[in-house]
């Protein structure tokens, strides 16, 4: 599965005039917070936990901004190009760190999309497509540029789009590294030097996505960003109970080989992703307490199971599990804790981590116990008892009406 993002940080932001004077554009503070940490989040919970940052400008800032970012699990690493030689050049002189395929990301947009979904499947490795583009339908292309596209290939790329609606670049691509080996002499762009090349040789697809875009690049946007970024960031949840809902209840399993999806279940994910949802796994592991396996299986089971959802184009965004049990083991796991269902710890613990709307949260699980959980938790639970989740999922979000919802910026 694809890990690696790198993220175009060199950007000067002039059409900001005072601001950017010292401080690189995707540092500048939205909502409190320096607009690239947005970025940094959005990729880490979906899985990409290798990303590298391209730096120009003030690269020293971006480079402290990196320590502060620095979490278990998650490699952030910058690089500041000794002399302005493009988006293009800065790419190049990491060619040697780059995969066989990453993503791409304009470090001044925030594209609110699945990126599991965008990167599945992979290009072909032996393929004649280069690169993959997320798009932005948009009222009026005028001030951003727009792509032509014909089928899934974009044909062209108009520096100034035509007005009235169309698609524009959403400042997110998969990429293949051969190309770039097609990138012209340095200095270059990506933008305007190798995608334009690439589209005109039918090299690129475009993928359509309807969801939350703003670039923080236009002094307008900017204002708004203050506001309506972390608006967005804060989503409804989706809790799963794990065994007997995800994958079939066989008692006790703690291994890959011990797992069988259940129907619908792996699509279930994906449809929440897709629609914006967060997505926890709270799961009671009274197994470890019974001394039947250990924490540490229970954790590589479920970096296994994210590995199986990003192939589908899914993923978890946290999974939490209890290992206690009030009767069963020894100290520290022999306890009356607050965690196992059905008290509501693990769905507590998720909301105070993330930012969880609760209003239209929900939790689906196969034991009244998982369902009093959500109820304590204040969210509505539903049990289901065998059929297709994804099925069940697909009916509860359009009772809310959020399967059909369209978010937008504007
Ligand atoms: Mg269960």
């Amino acid at each position: 599965m694809l890990h690696q993002a790198v993220i175009l940080v060199g950007g000067r932001g002039t059409r900001l005039g005072a601001l950017t004077d010292d401080t690189p554009k995707p540092l500048l503070p939205v909502g409190g917070r320096p607009f690239l940490a947005y970025l940094i989040d959005e990729l880490f919970r979906q899985g990409f936990n290798d990303i590298l940052l391209l730096a120009g400008y003030r690269g020293d800032r971006i480079e402290r901004f990196c320590q502060e970012m620095l979490r278990p699990g998650l490699r952030l690493r910058c690089m500041t190009e000794p002399e302005p030689a493009g988006t293009g050049g800065a790419l190049r002189t990491v060619s040697d760190q780059l995969e066989a395929q990453f993503l791409l990301l304009n470090g001044d947009t925030l594209f609110d999309i699945n990126l599991n979904d965008f990167s599945t499947p992979p290009l072909s490795a032996d393929g004649d497509v280069l690169a993959r583009m997320a798009l932005r339908r948009v009222p009026d292309t005028a001030r951003y540029g727009s792509i032509v596209l014909e089928s899934s290939r974009i044909v062209a790329m108009l520096e100034k789009g035509p007005a009235g609606k169309g698609l524009i670049n959403g400042g997110i691509y998969l990429l293949d590294r051969r190309a770039v080996d097609r990138l012209p002499p340095s200095p270059c762009s990506i933008e305007t030097d190798l995608f334009p090349l690439l589209a005109a040789e039918g090299a690129i697809e475009g993928r359509v996505y309807d969801r939350f875009f703003l670039d923080i690049g236009v002094p307008d946007d900017f204002a708004l960003a203050q506001s309506a970024i972390p608006a967005s960031r804060r989503r409804k949840a989706a809790f799963f109970d794990r065994d007997g809902v995800l994958n079939e209840d066989i008692g006790f399993a703690h291994r890959p080989d011990q797992i069988t999806w259940m129907p619908g279940a792996r699509k279930a994910v994906k449809r929440l992703n897709d629609a914006g949802f967060l997505v926890f796994v709270v799961t009671n592991q009274g197994g470890v307490a019974r001394g039947l396996y250990g924490e540490e299986h229970v954790r590589t089971l479920h970096r296994w199971m994210q590995e199986e959802l990003r192939a589908v184009g899914a993923h978890v965004d946290a999974f939490y599990h209890c290992p206690h049990h009030p009767d069963h083991g020894k100290a520290p796991y022999r306890t009356d804790c607050r965690c196992r269902k059905p008290e509501p710890g693990m769905l507590l613990q998720a909301m105070a981590e993330w930012p969880v709307e609760p209003l239209g949260s929900f939790l689906v699980g196969d034991r009244e116990t998982d369902v009093q959980a959500a109820q304590r938790a204040g969210i509505e639970g539903t049990l289901h008892l065998g059929g297709d989740l994804d099925a069940l999922v697909a009916g509860i979000l359009a009772r809310s009406g959020t399967g059909t919802e369209v978010e937008t910026a504007r």
